[in-house]
């Protein structure tokens, strides 16, 4: 276990940060731990069981330097959850329909916004790959991503 600001410096001064703690930002980000973990699968999480954050050290290396922004920004908004009681992983919820995950995705995507990403790209940032195409396209909808439709099937004569 390390402390969350050794690794990811400066989020206690993002608006969008602040916007997740208020006044309690630096306090917060201070007693945050995160673990890091070695795996090619996998992203970033919070444990449902102490709040921590979990990071994979081959995504940290190899993703995508926006991707790895706006997972955070996703993610502290679950510690913040984490911290109000909220259960994470309400199972009676598809990922795509869960509260908390919408939550966390809507300040991500609006911080994807101010950043200049397009609903393109936003769509982009949200494939992975345990989710289905499917899933992918009702998660967008329920984020207000707009979202290209299926390139029609060119016929083979
Ligand atoms: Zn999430």
């Amino acid at each position: 276990m390390h402390s969350f600001t050794d690794f990811f410096k400066g989020f206690e001064r993002l608006p969008a940060v602040r916007s997740i703690f208020g006044d309690e930002t630096e306090n917060v980000l201070s007693q945050l731990k995160v673990e890091f973990f070695s795996s090619k699968f996998g992203y970033m999480g919070v444990s449902d069981e102490d709040g921590h954050l979990i990071v994979s050290a081959y995504y940290l290396r190899e993703g995508e330097t926006v991707s790895k922004y706006l997972d955070v920004i996703h993610e502290l908004v679950h510690v913040k959850q984490f911290r109000n009681g909220m259960a994470l992983f309400d199972e009676t919820y598809e990922y795509h329909n869960r509260p908390t995950e919408l939550e966390a995705y809507k300040l991500a995507v609006e911080e994807a916004r101010r950043l200049g990403m397009s609903d393109r790209e936003l769509f982009e940032y949200l494939k992975v790959d345990w989710m289905s195409e499917e899933e992918v396209r009702k998660l967008a909808k329920n984020l207000g991503i707009k979202v290209t439709p299926k390139r029609a099937q060119e016929r083979v004569r």
